[in-house]
């Protein structure tokens, strides 16, 4: 994908104003949010009814915008506008979000990504024609990890972190594997119909005349493979199974709203991110003696409690040290017996550690830990720590950076250049092939609640940024260096 890293020069040529229709885009995002169970704010959770509602009505509106839709095994779905150039099937400019949500969680996390894609590729495909290079809408079929213990299954899949297969060893809260989830949805497998089944998405509260995409799966060779799939009976909406598996990307754009309150706190109305932070998760166990609460002198105490409260605090003060954009979290304690009248005896608690460099994170998180034995030995408690997570901090694309800020002067719009706190589908992206992330503030910094807000206009001008980014990676020549040759 070497030749993806030249996409980015076409800086020079001033694109075209965009007025792409914002109404359309806030049609979009109230008939994807229409698709939750009911109650507070948006339940859209993997492989449920109302999820494969909504996958099925992008299939339907994307195809009925006259993009060539296409799905996997594990539930992405894509529509693509496919370029004229020779090399537009091997290098597509990808851009899109995840269809699911947290439990009562908001309606553009995710959905706006993908509601702004499918709007901005319609309106490029209205105004300028058929582009140089394929673009491509996906809507990844999970990224929150909220019905299952994992996360990023859609773009993991795509990008090679999970295999494609189907899953029996992980399970929901209800002892539902993740492959029998799959298989309910009419997905997974090596053979036989894979596709969201028009029953399990009716089911999801529509009705879907159209619906059914009942293709067998396994088609193709290991990237892209529309040669040789096989799409569903007639009267279906005749969807493309395709594997995972994609070696086909030049690029990777995601449209996502900020989820804090940076921006916001900016007066800035695009964020283009730098990187998306590596996590480091701990749990914690400190040890000491439980004993009578009235009878214990407070100097023959071992308090597990007191030792932790010591070790947070420290741990607040190094992070503020260490300044922006380090976070450091405890988010959970348990203590135990956890009896008013009982000295605590054991504390649990995590540790979350985010930064978007990884030689800081190297050498913050021992430096914390050793604090933490420090407390302990001083106290008399014993440590434990056990890592959970290690993520690294993925970069973003400097060059699609570049052309993002290029973008934003040239629609007069201020911008920020920020680090992302939150895991986004595009860190799976970025050891790949260039990904950006195009930011718009979220009202109060709220998110993955029902409150979850962003104003109308901001959200256009979101999708102006993505339009224009599109444009010159799709449609001008200076975007199109291989097909030269
Ligand atoms: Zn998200």
């Amino acid at each position: 994908m070497d030749p993806a890293r030249r996409i980015c020069r076409a800086g020079a040529m001033k694109p075209p104003v965009h007025n792409v229709p914002a109404g359309e885009l806030l049609k979009l995002l109230d008939e994807l949010a229409a698709f939750s169970v009911p109650g507070p704010g948006v339940t859209r959770l993997l492989y449920t009814p109302e999820w494969c509602g909504a996958q099925l009505f992008l299939q339907q509106r994307m195809k009925s915008l006259g993009l060539e839709v296409r799905q996997d095994r594990v539930g992405n779905i894509y529509g693509r506008l496919s370029g004229s150039g020779a090399a537009a099937a091997e290098q597509v400019i990808l851009t899109g979000s995840h269809i699911d949500t947290v439990v009562n969680g908001g309606r553009y996390d995710g959905a706006y990504g993908i509601a702004a894609a499918v709007t901005v590729l319609h309106y490029l495909q209205q105004t300028f024609g058929r582009p140089l290079r394929s673009l491509e809408v996906v809507s990844f079929s999970e990224e929150e990890g909220s019905r299952f213990p994992l996360t990023f299954w859609g773009s993991g899949n795509v990008t090679g972190l999970y295999d494609g297969s189907s899953r029996e060893d992980i399970a929901d809260a209800e002892g539902v594997t993740l492959g029998a989830a799959m298989k309910a949805c009419g997905l997974g497998g090596e053979a036989a119909s894979a596709g969201v089944s028009a029953e399990t998405a009716a089911a999801g509260g529509k009705d879907y005349d159209d619906a059914g995409a009942d293709g067998a799966g396994a088609a193709g060779t290991g990237s892209v493979d529309t040669g040789s799939a096989v799409t569903g009976p007639a009267g279906s909406a005749a969807v493309t199974i395709s594997r995972p598996l994609r070696s086909d990307i030049a690029a990777y754009l995601e449209l996502h709203i900020e989820q804090g309150i940076v921006l916001e706190r900016s007066a800035r109305q695009i964020g283009v991110v730098q990187a998306i932070a590596g996590q480091r998760r701990y749990r914690v166990t400190v040890s000491g003696t439980a004993n009578h609460a009235g009878t214990t002198p407070m100097g023959l105490r071992r308090d597990a409690l007191a030792g932790s409260a010591e070790m947070l605090l420290a741990l607040e003060r190094s992070a503020a040290e260490e300044g922006d954009p380090l976070v450091a979290t405890t988010g959970r304690l348990e203590v135990y017996p956890g009896t008013p009248n009982v000295i605590p005896g054991e504390v649990q608690f995590t540790l979350d550690i985010r930064h978007s460099d990884a030689g800081i994170l190297e050498r913050y998180c021992p430096q914390v830990l050793e604090e933490f034995a420090a407390i302990a030995a001083r106290r008399g408690l014993k440590l434990e720590i056990q890592p959970v997570l290690m993520t690294t901090p993925a970069p973003m694309d400097k060059e699609l950076c570049a052309a993002l800020e290029q973008v934003c002067l040239e629609q007069g719009k201020t911008y920020l250049r920020m680090v992302s706190g939150a895991g986004h589908d595009a860190q799976l992206f970025a050891p790949l092939c260039p990904a950006a992330m195009i930011f718009v503030p979220s009202r109060g910094g709220i998110s993955h609640a029902p409150d979850e807000y962003t104003p109308p206009e901001e959200l256009a001008a979101g999708m102006q940024v993505l339009a224009a980014i599109l444009y010159k990676l799709a449609y001008t020549e200076e975007g199109v260096i291989e097909d030269r040759g």
